[in-house]
């Protein structure tokens, strides 16, 4: 089954007992028994519900992956696979990492005795340099947010088998429509499904998808175990989000471009972070291990003015200001005073978070529109 079918069909059944083509919302949290232990499959709605069971089979399809596990939010699945470790564990991470799950691995699973070292994995050299005996774990984002780095995938495949490493790839900002990591030789695939999977800014999830039976065992007892499940309505919701999952991608990446390259033309523009420009520094790696590049993207403005992003900002129409990104809506962001606000400046400025810079997440509207609201707004500073 091809990718395009697969997000519709992928994993998927009718409902056996009436035919509904869609899943029903299972919103129940318990299952009756005719005697005890003798059940259809379900006991509890935190051990399994047939709602998330037809997302989670979705998932696995997706993903090219054969088990999908999803939890209450994108960090709930980053905590799930943090708790495969022990205290002594190891784990090397991409430098530029979102916010949350910086603040998850520093103050959370550092307290409980984890390392984390933060690279630069662009240089896959780094990821070399800081593996030692107790490195049991690679996390990867790529692209990564907000500058757009990109990291080589398949390299770091390598690293982690020679080296006995889990390789976990956030495959968030790509989705599978772009990227498939497990196809590149990741061993988990994790997910903000509040992103572009859900794509309609109206539900938090998160998900991981694995292919190795073992390892989907261990995720399944950690995920009820600890109970950071989601709910059958949130289920449906995604479920239903990934239904459009290839058109929404192939409008987000479309419209991407095309403002990439009106904001790269624009006198009042600084630089422009985009991993679909010939001059992107991974350009290369992108193009072999992305099938397009998406709808994220960055950008400074001449004279780096705090004031300036934040007069352009206020005065786009279309455009939303707010946290977020992947729905069908286009929304922006100012990551100096939003998401890496409690980075200190000179730490953020060394990953390229200048006071100028914007981020945007294109939406699926009319190309010309985006770009009128950008043109308005960039007429004020
Ligand atoms: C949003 C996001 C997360 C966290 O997911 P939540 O659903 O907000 O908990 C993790 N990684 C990336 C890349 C994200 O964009």
């Amino acid at each position: 089954m091809k990718f395009n079918t697969k997000v519709i069909h992928g994993g998927q059944q009718h409902d056996p007992s009436t035919g509904a083509v869609m899943p029903p919302i299972y919103q129940t949290s318990t299952y009756a028994q005719s005697s005890p232990g003798d059940h259809k499959g379900y006991e509890y709605s935190r051990t399994g519900n047939p709602t998330r069971t037809a997302l989670e089979n979705g998932l696995a399809s997706i993903e090219n992956g054969n088990f999908g596990l999803a939890f209450a939010s994108g960090l709930a699945a980053i905590d799930a696979v943090m708790k495969l470790l022990q205290p002594g564990d190891e784990v090397i991470c991409t430098n530029d990492l979102y916010g949350g799950t910086f603040r998850l691995f520093n103050t959370i699973f550092q307290k409980f005795g984890i390392k984390f070292h933060f690279v630069g994995m662009d240089n896959t050299v780094n990821i070399e340099k800081a593996i030692n005996n107790n490195t049991k774990l690679l996390w990867v984002e790529s692209p990564t947010n907000p500058m757009l780095n990109i990291i080589d995938l398949k390299k770091c495949a390598e690293i982690s088998e020679q080296n006995n490493l889990l390789l976990v790839v956030d495959n968030t900002f790509a989705t599978p429509y772009l990227q498939k990591p497990l196809d590149l030789g990741a061993d988990l695939v994790m997910h903000s499904a509040t992103k572009y999977l859900g794509g309609h800014s109206d539900v938090v999830m998160g998900a991981l998808i694995v292919k190795d039976k073992e390892l989907a065992d261990k995720l399944y007892f950690i995920q009820n175990a600890s109970g950071a499940v989601c709910g059958p309505m949130d289920s449906f919701l995604v479920l239903r989000g990934i239904k459009t999952l290839h058109v929404r991608m192939q409008r987000h990446s479309e419209n991407g471009r095309a403002i990439a390259h009106y904001l790269k033309n624009h006198p009042k523009v600084g630089k422009v972070y985009w991993p679909g420009f010939e001059d992107h520094p991974n350009h290369d790696i992108a193009k072999s291990q992305m099938s397009g590049f998406g709808g994220m993207l960055s950008f400074s403005l001449r004279g780096n003015k705090y004031e300036d992003a934040i007069k352009v900002l206020e005065n786009l129409k279309v455009f939303t200001l707010a946290e977020s990104l992947g729905g069908v809506e286009s929304l922006s962001g100012h990551p100096a005073s939003m998401t890496h606000a409690s980075i200190p400046k000179e730490e953020r400025e060394k990953t390229g978070v200048i006071d100028s810079l914007i981020r945007l997440s294109v939406g699926i509207e009319d190309e010309n529109d985006l770009i009128t609201d950008l043109e308005e707004a960039l007429k004020l500073v």
